[in-house]
Parts: C-alpha cells; structure tokens; sequence
C-alpha cells in the first residue's frame, strides 16, 4: 500500500521505525521543559486569572513536586490520575509525574462516579491529584480504596491564585470548597512540593515507555486507555510545530480553554506550547463573555479549539465586537468544522482558521490543513510530517481505495499508540497492516488532501444506502438562520433507519421545519431528507465541547420507548 499512493507520504518519506525518525521526535516530554527553563527562563510560562509564572518557576516547582512524587513511590511503570481543571497544578503534576517515570492518567473533573471509578479501576492509578472544590473533590475522594487508588494530592484553588485572590477566595467561595480531612491518604500539594530532594532521574525510554493512558470511546460500553508514550506525543507536538506558520520560540501565548485533560489540549495547548516555550494561558472554566475577556486582554497569538468554541465567538462578536488581532493562527479539530462557521470566524476575528483532525488514539494529529493559504474547504488537510494516511475499503478493509473513493481512514506514524491498556483483542483489531483504523469515512483526491465524510458507527443505513449525517449538517449550515445542527438516524418502519434533525437558530424563522425543508430540498436527495426537524434552544455537548450525538440517540430511544 505504501506504494499504491505517494503522493499521501507528505514532507518526507514515512519514517515508522525508531532509527529513522528525526532525533527531536524521541525525546522523553520532560526534555521539552528542561529546554525551555534552560533557553527562556526568564520568559512567562504560565498565566492563571492573573499569577504568572516563568518558565525558570515552572520548572522548580515541577523538581520539588517530581521529587515529592519520587517519595510517594512513584517510578516507572506507576499510574498517577490528575483530576484537575485547567489550572498550574495540572500543568506542574503532568511534568512532575512524568519526569519522577510515572504514567499520567487524565481525568474528566465531569465525569459521573461510575465513569470514575471504571477508569480508576481499569487503570490501576496509586495516586491521584484534585483539588478542593466542591465540585470535584467529594467524588474523587470515594473512589480512594477502589482499584490501587491509596492516596490523594489536594491542590487547594487558592493557593494557585495571586497573593490577594488567594486570600479572598476562601472566604469569597466557601460554599463552593470542599473540607479536606488532614490523615495520612491526603497529601497537601504544599507537602509534595516542600522539599527540593533530590530530582528523581528516572531513565525514560522515550519509544517504550507510556508517558500517558488517554481514555477515549466511551459512547458504546466502556472507555479503554489509550496507551501514547513519550515519543508518540513529543513527535506530535513537533510535527505539529512543523505546520505552524513562523512560530515565535519563546514569544509566543496558547490560549488553554481546551481542557488539558483531553488529548487535544494535552498535546497542543501543554505540550506544543512548552515546546515553543510559549505562554500558557490557563482558563479554567469556559464561559464565552470571560473567553473574550481574556483574549483582549492577555492577548494569545496561537488557539487550538473545537467547531463549537469557533461558532459560539462567532456569536458573540455578532453580537458585541471585541479585538482579537493578536490571534495569528487557530486550530480547530476534534469534530468537522462547517466552512460558514471557520469564514464568518475569519471574518469577524481577522486570523486564519485551519481545520486538522486527529483522535486520541494517534496523540491526537493526522492531518492539518496548511497555514499558508492553500487550505481546502471542508478538507482535514494533508497527513502531517512522516504520516502515512490510506482509505480503506469498507467491505474488503485488505484493499487500499482509489482517490475519491469513500474508505476508511487508516493511519501510521510515531504518533500512533501502542495500543489499548490491557485489551489485547480490542488492540489487534484497531490495527490492520500496523495501520490504526481510525473508524471515519473518507477520501483523499488527487492533491494529498483528505476529507472526512463521517464516523461509520455515525452512518446511517437508509432504505439500503448510506446516508452520511454530515452531509446533512453541512446543508443546515448553509442556512443563515442556523446556529448549530446535528444530525442522527432514527428508527423508521419503511426506511430501516432515517435522519433527523436537531437545529439551533441564531434568529427566529416563521414555520422554521418547513423553512428549513425547502432550503435543504437544493442541497439534498430525498433519501437524505431528514424525517423530522427539531428546534432546540441548545444541544448537548460533551466536555471538550464536541456537539454530543450519544445523547440526542439516547433521547431519541428513551422517547421511542415510552411512545
Ligand atoms: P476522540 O474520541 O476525542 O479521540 O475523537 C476522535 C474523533 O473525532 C475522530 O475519530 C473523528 O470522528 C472526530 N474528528 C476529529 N477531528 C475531526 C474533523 N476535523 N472532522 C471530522 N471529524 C473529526
């Protein structure tokens, strides 16, 4: 296959076995942030609701936490869990873990109990860090004794404010603290960091050893880790680093409203940015009016984003106008982006808007569309540096397609992981001639530039033909009353299954399903026709901020059932 279509290896030849990959893609993760103490201590690292720190205090902080790890009995091979939001200790516990041989394991601070402790569990974490809100720290605090889970660094909020805030805040937001009992299974972040001892120097095997567990797939049954290691996310972040347009090492700022505990914030927003030797700027909570704030006034130049981070800024500067003329360059992944939604954002906020794609399975970038102006409308790009993407037959997955023909994206490269945590059988059949199959349909044409025409457990199976939902959402779009649209199969008696439509409207349309069913008759053929259209006043998403198709399917056959 690797020779049925060149034109995919883009920028060089794809280099999959250790000996031929650049030296810079194999380095343990904590080199980037040695590097950048060593090169810009001086230079902010990050900036939380006002504290800043420098890479030169970032990196003594992640020593003494590193070393306090190292007497928690973290070394190689050791689980650690951060369940934290977007604040300095994350970043801090990341390096520091990793750098004392640990393997971190993210948690979604959101998540239910149950999915807590299947991931608790299923990891095998010995340690994990939070903090005291109340929001968060109760449910971490019942999982101690499940699986290994023994102890708990707590990282009180207000300790990671400025002096003053940090002194309000207590007394500002008791009702929203968590009391933290003082005994022997909660470790205060304050102790972990006390002492300098010694930096544990843990020898890292960058191409074997897993610097993360990345949970993922938790729609169908239950989420399985992700196992990425140094390497895979280090050459990530580089490749990475390769498409940006004339990065500023060391002047750069990332704007952090990704949540770091998601593969995209964890690689771009984290790691690309420590090694660029950026400023993080860290906002813990998404609120669109704050996002803005923020932008105006701490002025990030680089924003990786969801679609839906993109349409609700949009919104907003309709809205009310706001400078964004520091962005230089955002980056949307993680779900299609609508071409309405990435031209109205370029328009209203001047900077360039690329679409990539990627999934956490591969650390998460496959492809990126270019920064120089050759982006292709409604393309993911082209396969990053020393990536080799096919499409594969959706019958006969041994056969590689031609350009244009729908297939299934398949991708190699270093940063494709090494497999599912301890799920031999799910691990062997994700991989097909040492490809990851991605499970998205699409195509690449003649260019090397790729498109994704929908997940296949998306597709829907419509009088025998697959009707691709996207399609559909991508029609809604063009609508200049549409907000947000998803699209889902339903039961139908005739068809097997048939679309339906779930809309948003940013301005109000007379009969709006009739409105919108005559629009979409230019776009559509009648099997593509959605059965139904439904307006909603919001849409459920999901933490990273990806619209959420699994509810609205829930809805659908709770709704079925009592009918
Ligand atoms: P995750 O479970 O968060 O790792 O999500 C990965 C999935 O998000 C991929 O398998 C795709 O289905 C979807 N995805 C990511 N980027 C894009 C994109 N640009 N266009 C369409 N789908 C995308």
């Amino acid at each position: 296959p690797d020779t049925l279509m060149p034109h995919l290896e883009t920028e060089s030849a794809p280099a999959l076995s250790p000996t031929s990959l650049p030296p810079a893609y194999t380095r343990p993760i904590p080199a980037l942030l040695d590097e950048a103490v060593r090169l810009h201590g001086d230079r902010p690292a990050m900036h939380f609701l006002g504290r800043r720190y420098t890479y030169r205090e970032l990196g003594t902080l992640v020593d003494r936490a590193a070393a306090g790890f190292a007497r928690q009995g973290v070394t190689k091979g050791v689980r650690v869990g951060l369940c934290l939001p977007n604040v300095p200790a994350f970043v801090i516990c990341y390096f520091a873990a990793l750098k004392a041989g640990g393997t971190v394991v993210n948690f979604n601070p959101l998540y239910a109990p149950r999915e807590l402790q299947h991931q608790v569990e299923d990891s095998g974490i010995s340690l994990m860090v939070t903090t005291d809100l109340a929001a968060i720290y109760p449910k971490v605090a019942a999982q101690l004794g499940h699986g290994n889970l023994k102890r708990l660094v707590v990282c009180p909020m207000a300790e990671m404010l400025p002096p003053l805030k940090g002194l309000l805040f207590p007394l500002l937001k008791r009702r929203d603290l968590a009391r933290v009992p003082r005994d022997a299974r909660h470790i205060p972040f304050r102790q972990l960091i006390r002492t300098a001892g010694e930096v544990p120097s843990a020898p890292i095997d960058p191409m074997t050893d897993l610097a993360s567990l990345q949970y993922t797939g938790g729609t169908t049954g239950l989420s399985k880790g992700a196992m990425l290691t140094h390497a895979n996310i280090v050459a990530n972040a580089e490749q990475i680093f390769q498409r940006l347009p004339d990065p500023e090492i060391g002047g750069e700022r990332v704007l952090a409203v990704l949540p770091l505990f998601h593969v995209f914030g964890m690689t771009v927003a984290m790691n690309l940015a420590v090694r660029i030797a950026a400023e993080i700027i860290l906002v813990p909570r998404f609120d669109i009016a704050g996002m803005i704030k923020v932008i105006e006034r701490q002025k990030p130049t680089l924003f990786p984003g969801v679609p839906t981070l993109y349409t609700a800024i949009n919104r907003a500067l309709e809205e009310r106008p706001a400078d964004l003329s520091s962005l230089r360059c955002c980056i949307s992944g993680g779900a299609p982006l609508p071409g309405e939604v990435r031209r109205r954002f370029e328009a209203l906020s001047g900077c360039r808007l690329s679409e990539g794609y990627g999934l956490s399975e591969s650390s998460p970038v496959v492809c990126c569309n270019p920064f120089d102006g050759s982006a292709r409308d409604g393309s993911i790009g082209t396969p990053l540096a020393n990536t080799h993407v096919e499409f594969r037959d959706l019958t006969d997955p041994t056969r590689v397609c031609e350009p244009h023909e729908n297939g299934e994206l398949c991708v190699r490269g270093p940063q494709v992981m090494q497999g599912y945590w301890s799920r031999p059988d799910e691990t062997s059949e994700t991989f097909i001639d040492g490809a990851l199959r991605t499970g998205d349909v699409g195509y690449v044409d003649e260019d090397g530039f790729c498109f994704i025409v929908d997940r296949i457990k998306d597709m829907i199976l419509c009088s025998g033909y697959n009707v691709y939902p996207r399609v559909i959402e991508e029609a809604l779009y063009q609508h200049p009353a549409v907000a947000e649209a998803v699209v889902i199969g339903v039961p139908d008696a005739y068809r097997g299954s048939a679309p339906k439509a779930f809309v948003v409207l940013k301005t109000p349309l007379d009969a709006p399903e009739d409105a919108l069913h005559g629009f979409l008759k230019e776009y559509l053929s009648p099997i593509e026709m959605p059965k139904q259209i439904q307006i909603c006043e919001s849409l459920p998403k999901t933490s990273v901020g990806k619209l959420s198709k699994k509810d609205l399917v829930e809805g659908e056959r709770l709704r079925a059932e009592a009918a």
